[in-house]
């Protein structure tokens, strides 16, 4: 990391060569620290105090090339921020057992995406802007912890859920937020009525009456869109529908088994690619 070449010209200190560098001291102190013993890195998930903690570390592991200590810290982020829907869905269980243990405080739930998009651009992990953007796209504007006084007023009884420092995001990063924003209510609309229109493909093949799946399929449709607009703008939580929940027996008209089994398997697949698409929706693909 820091080799000289042999000259009589080094500056000594205590009897070994001095070198200077130019690092911010908290940061060399615990790039140093956590070089010679990485044991004390955060390792817990969804800790508040990571990126803080990580980010001097990680500036001087790129800047050092220690390549080791990045590769277990953006580890350590991409627990976090999963780039695959299967994490995505163990971190929200986790994190919705949390929040329903009533332990926590909402603050010591999730870490601030805010922060982690400001380091994932600092630090260039790429890996963990999208699940970080998807969850900051959940949290409303006026969950600013900034916001004036006089918001917070106006807004108190609006204000559920996590706050976040949209002040750390670049203008870049609002702007990616702003289009993902408004490009997952379209993509979900469109999936929608994509699962409607493969159920009814196959049910206009059939000879039975599907009267009643129709219906089933329209006003499940509405109640997804009821809940993405009105609740949390999480279509990634509306569209994970257990087929065989409470919420699906005790519908009034049942659809036949056929039309409900093929609705639920669209929906889930094109739950997938909407995952998939996340990336594109907040324009993080190379341009
Ligand atoms: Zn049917």
């Amino acid at each position: 990391m820091l080799a000289l070449p042999p000259s009589k010209d080094v500056e000594l200190f205590d009897n070994v060569p001095l070198v200077r560098l130019h690092d911010e001291a908290e940061h060399l102190t615990a790039f140093l620290k956590a070089l010679y013993d990485p044991r004390c890195l955060p390792w817990k998930k969804h800790d508040i105090n990571t990126v803080r903690t990580v980010e001097g570390i990680l500036l001087l592991a790129n800047k050092y090339e220690a390549d080791h200590l990045r590769e277990r810290i953006v580890d350590l982020l991409e627990r976090d921020w999963p780039s695959e829907l299967s994490f995505w869905d163990i971190n929200e269980a986790e994190r919705i057992a949390k929040e329903e243990s009533g332990e926590f405080e909402t603050e010591e739930l999730m870490p601030d995406p805010c922060a982690a998009i400001r380091l994932a651009r600092k630090c260039n992990v790429p890996s963990i802007l999208p699940a970080a953007l998807y969850h900051l796209s959940r949290i409303q504007g006026i969950s600013d912890c900034h916001l004036p006084d006089s918001l917070k007023k106006t807004f108190s009884g609006e204000i559920r859920g996590q706050t976040a420092d949209f002040s750390l995001l670049s203008t870049e990063d609002s702007r990616c937020l702003l289009v993902g924003r408004d490009a997952i209510l379209h993509l979900f609309e469109h999936y929608l009525k994509k699962a409607h229109n493969e159920v009814w493909s196959s049910i206009k093949r059939s000879v039975l009456n599907h009267d009643n799946c129709q219906r089933f399929s329209w006003r499940f449709e509405d109640k997804l869109r009821l809940e993405v607009l009105r609740y949390n703008s999480d279509p990634l939580s509306v569209m994970k529908r257990d087929l065989n929940s409470d919420e699906v027996r005790n519908l009034a008209e049942l659809p036949c088994d056929s039309c409900l089994e093929d609705f639920f398997s669209s929906l889930n697949e094109n739950r997938i690619n909407f995952w998939d698409k996340l990336p594109s929706l907040f324009m993080l693909d190379p341009q």
